[in-house]
């Protein structure tokens, strides 16, 4: 059925878009390629002074049971282009998967390791997308986005993004941008990135020496298939298909902080100073264990970071679990776990709503 409204459909479920599979309803979800039609909408949600959501592909997404009142805007795929000296555009609603395919097909070096990140390319620049020793701040040259504080298209360098660890400047500004296209610069010929521990033992046992990049990224795979961090049909059939990915980012502690820890914990020393701690191990230590579960969410059965809805959960029920993982954590070790995922319908924001929820642990 064809709406006439710039905002689109009405009282659209959320749920089926995301990965994690719950969540309420938004008041109006429109899906477009078009950067007039999306002009259109922004400037008709400002008017209606409604909030507005950019939607991906929803894998890094917490919807509240409530939904989001408000304008979603779902980016439809569009145009992918890969060039002879290594540039590469692609536009947002492009499945990221489908630019690693195209890139490592064509000789493209730089992506291998980041296969089988679920989602879109305009999503990619948001957290920074990382795995297995690449990230998406490696490669990306620049972008174009909508600016919606100037009203206009704009185009953005590197530096503009202000990456960080699984962060940029965009997610600590969530209203200011609307990603179109990014462009990428990879390497034509170029060697697989192998620095990965995990990934370095995996491909020297089955691979040898001299991998190409279509090896490298089938073993990224094989990982990422035993951990259930692969949506192929072996996952999306077992206990752990619906999840957000790893829920909880790696903590950066600071050399005192991270010296409090015990003699054995893993410890990675960043260029800052700063030390980073697999927040696994630290879950794992803690005493919460793979497939521990508080109704129907539950700790993923293969990795212990992934939260799962094993199906009928609410938001209410992941935040419980989300909770009770942070507060073990924070109990064993002092040390406050940060949520990956975006939580969205949430006002009173991430930390308040953790807190609430571990209130109610107690309660
Ligand atoms: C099984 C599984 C494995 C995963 N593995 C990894 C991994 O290895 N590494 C990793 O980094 N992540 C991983 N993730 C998380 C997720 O896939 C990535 O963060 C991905 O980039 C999210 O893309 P999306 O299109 O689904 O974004 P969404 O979840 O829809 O949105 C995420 C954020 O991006 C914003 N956004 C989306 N599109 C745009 C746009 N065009 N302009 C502006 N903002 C936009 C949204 O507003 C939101 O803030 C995994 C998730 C799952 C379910």
């Amino acid at each position: 059925m064809h709406d006439e409204s710039p905002l689109g459909a009405p009282d659209v479920p959320l749920a089926p878009l995301t990965t994690l599979g719950l969540g309420g309803p938004a008041s109006r979800l429109l899906r477009t390629s078009e950067p007039e039609v999306l002009a259109r909408a922004l400037d008709a949600a400002a008017l209606a002074e409604m909030p507005v959501f950019v939607l991906g592909g929803g894998s890094n997404l917490l919807v509240s049971d409530a939904g989001f009142p408000g304008l979603v805007v779902q980016l439809a795929p569009g145009r992918l282009a890969l060039h002879a000296d290594g540039t590469v555009t692609a536009d947002a609603g492009v499945a990221w998967e489908t630019v690693v395919d195209a890139a490592v097909d064509a000789g493209l070096a730089g992506l291998e390791c980041l296969t089988g990140i679920p989602g879109t390319v305009g999503a990619a620049p948001i957290q920074n997308i990382g795995a297995y020793g690449q990230e998406v701040a490696d490669v990306l040259t620049g972008l174009t986005a909508w600016d919606r504080v100037a009203g206009r298209m704009v185009e953005l360098t590197h530096a503009d993004c202000d990456f960080g660890y699984r962060d940029s400047g965009f997610k600590r500004a969530p209203d200011r941008h609307v990603v179109l296209s990014v462009t990428l610069r990879l390497v034509p010929g170029g060697a697989p990135t192998v620095r990965y521990d995990e990934l370095r033992r995996r491909v020297s046992e089955r691979v040898g020496s001299e991998p190409t990049l279509a090896e490298v990224r089938r073993e990224v795979r094989h990982l990422r298939r035993g951990k259930a961090m692969l949506l192929d049909a072996e996952t999306l059939a077992g206990p752990d298909a619906r999840s957000a990915g790893s829920f909880f980012t790696n903590p950066l502690l600071d050399a005192a902080a991270a010296a409090a820890l015990p003699a054995d914990a893993p410890r990675h020393g960043q260029p800052d100073g700063r030390v980073k701690v697999p927040a696994a191990w630290l879950i794992e230590q803690s005493g919460v264990s793979r497939g521990f579960a508080l109704g129907p969410a539950a700790v993923s059965t293969r990795h212990t970071l992934a939260l799962v809805n094993r199906g009928g959960a609410r938001a209410a029920d992941l935040l419980r679990l989300a909770a009770w993982v942070r507060r073990a954590v924070r109990r064993r070790f002092g040390v406050t776990l940060t949520p990956e995922p975006v939580f969205l319908g949430f006002p009173e924001g991430v930390e308040a709503t953790l807190d609430a929820a571990e209130r109610s642990l107690e309660g």
